[in-house]
């Protein structure tokens, strides 16, 4: 890694948790883009903005924090003026997120102006990102994003649009976006569909955004999930779908059905809550074990921890209760603020489990820090027996598509079996949901070992896109806010 390319990188990852929303022809865009990103805050807690196109000029509001505390005034919404907008929610970053890399991005081209928020990661946007430079392009943010704005910018295409096709076929990654010209909104998903994004209307508005809970906090009727490598454009003549890109096997990301997706979104045409309480049917039906209660470990763990429950025909009891004033648990950026953040974020509640076997239900261990302090605690408060079930697999490998894990060196799994993990968690058992129980859950008789249904990455290793960048040399290590630091 040479100087040049630590500085551009030294302040931020590539690695992007993130939320999309876009509507066309609303006269509250921007009240309505701020709802949407506020009913997908759980895709990102660090920074959001919004961009509005109103005749002829581009707005915007970029801001770090939460959606709530930056776009809840009239103040803010009455500047951004227009009937269009694309807005972001973003989770990222070592450093501190910085707001030049809040996004949504915006550039001036010789074509007029072009704001793009994106959703994933890009696998070879470092190699690309170099190359553009040794040509000349200046960046000014840290943000991949940047880079698909650059090979637009750079692009022989006179359309907008063909200048996108032609700017995301040189990159690699898994990515949703949204994007807005002065009269174009559009929606991009990458070939493999990683990344969710679904389109909706309200009334003649139509909305872009990346889960459907997105959709009912405004009252959206949801209309189809945007397949992947398909580029939608709307405009003032309505919806028009390309497929430009080369077919690729879907491969969507089975951790946003696991944890990452709000359970009351629909993914694909499944319901994301349906699927976490069959993996806990799933769940039960493979590792049961005698015990009085069922207690998830909320809020993550409790669907699965219902499905559980009644499959195994033991009683649910909320026997662990979160403060829901606290952020998660990932945000502390130090492992002496992550572990004390686990501490201020859930409570046992006595009353429920003293005396008891308990089965506790949590959808995935990384570091097992999470773990080790529930367990802890319910044992403190008199449980008997303690057991753990996860309705993922082992997280053995790092994600380099968007969800945000630590280097593989700190992914409990990665260093441990099982047992060896139960006895560091200090559980009586700990099992996991197979990798076929996990997809016998989502619909599939099993996984398919040649051409797997999913990208399940982190549970397998088997990386369906290539991971340029982290193969090909000069990448500096994943930066992670996950990552312990000096
Ligand atoms: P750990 O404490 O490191 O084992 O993390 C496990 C906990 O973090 C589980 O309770 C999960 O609900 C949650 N979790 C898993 N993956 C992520 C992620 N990518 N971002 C934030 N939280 C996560």
């Amino acid at each position: 890694m040479t100087e040049q390319t630590s500085d551009f990188l030294d302040d931020d990852h590539p690695h992007e948790e993130c939320g999309l929303f876009g509507i066309y022809g609303h006269i509250d865009a921007a009240a309505h883009t701020a709802l949407g990103l506020h009913a997908l805050q759980h895709r990102g807690q660090e920074a959001v903005g919004i961009v509005t196109y109103d005749s002829g000029q581009f707005n915007s509001h970029r801001a770090i924090g939460l959606v709530g505390d930056n776009f809840s005034t009239e103040d803010v919404i009455s500047q951004l003026t227009g009937s269009t907008a694309i807005g972001h929610v973003r989770y990222s970053t070592t450093g501190g997120t910085v707001i030049r890399n809040v996004q949504p991005l915006f550039a001036e081209f010789k074509f007029g102006g072009l704001a793009v928020a994106h959703n994933g990661n890009l696998t070879n946007a470092y190699a690309v990102r170099r190359n553009l430079i040794e040509r000349g392009s200046i960046f000014q943010s840290t943000s991949d994003t940047e880079t698909i704005i650059h090979l637009i910018a750079r692009s022989e295409y006179g359309r907008v649009v063909d200048r996108l096709t032609d700017a995301i076929s040189q990159l690699e990654g898994a990515y949703s976006l949204v994007a807005l010209t002065g009269k174009k909104l559009i929606g991009v998903r990458d070939p493999h569909g990683v990344r969710p994004l679904v389109i909706g209307r309200l009334g003649d508005a139509y909305i872009i955004t990346s889960e459907t809970c997105a959709l009912d906090i405004i009252g959206a009727r949801f209309v189809r999930d945007i397949d992947p490598g398909e580029i939608v454009i709307i405009d003032e003549s309505g919806l028009h779908s390309l497929k430009p890109f080369t077919k690729k096997p879907r491969r969507f990301c089975i951790f946003e059905y696991i944890y990452f997706a709000r359970p009351d979104s629909m993914i694909e045409g499944k319901h994301v809550y349906a699927i976490r309480k069959n993996i806990g049917r799933e769940l039960a039906r493979e590792s049961n074990i005698p015990a009085d209660v069922i207690v998830p470990v909320p809020d993550s763990g409790v669907p699965a921890a219902l499905g559980y429950a009644q499959e195994a025909n033991i009683p649910f009891e909320l026997g662990i209760i979160r403060n829901h004033y606290v952020g998660r648990t990932f945000i502390e950026p130090t492992a002496q603020l992550r572990n004390l953040g686990v501490r201020l974020k859930h409570n046992a509640n006595q009353g429920s489990i003293k005396g008891k076997r308990v089965i506790l239900v949590d959808d995935s261990i990384v570091r097992g820090t999470t773990s080790t302090k529930i367990v802890e605690m319910v044992r403190a408060a008199g449980a008997t027996e303690v057991h753990m079930r996860i309705s993922s697999p082992p997280t053995t490998h790092s994600c380099f598509y968007g969800i945000d894990t630590p280097e593989r060196e700190q992914l409990m799994a990665a260093q441990h079996n099982v047992q060896q993990m139960a006895d560091i968690i200090g559980v009586d058992s700990l099992a996991f949901i197979s990798i076929d129980g996990l997809y016998r859950a989502v619909g599939e008789a099993k996984r398919d070992q040649e051409l797997p249904q999913y990208c399940d990455a982190c549970f397998t290793g088997d990386y369906p896109i290539p991971l340029v960048d982290r193969d090909g040399g000069g990448m500096p290590k994943q930066l992670s806010l996950l990552a312990e630091r000096d």
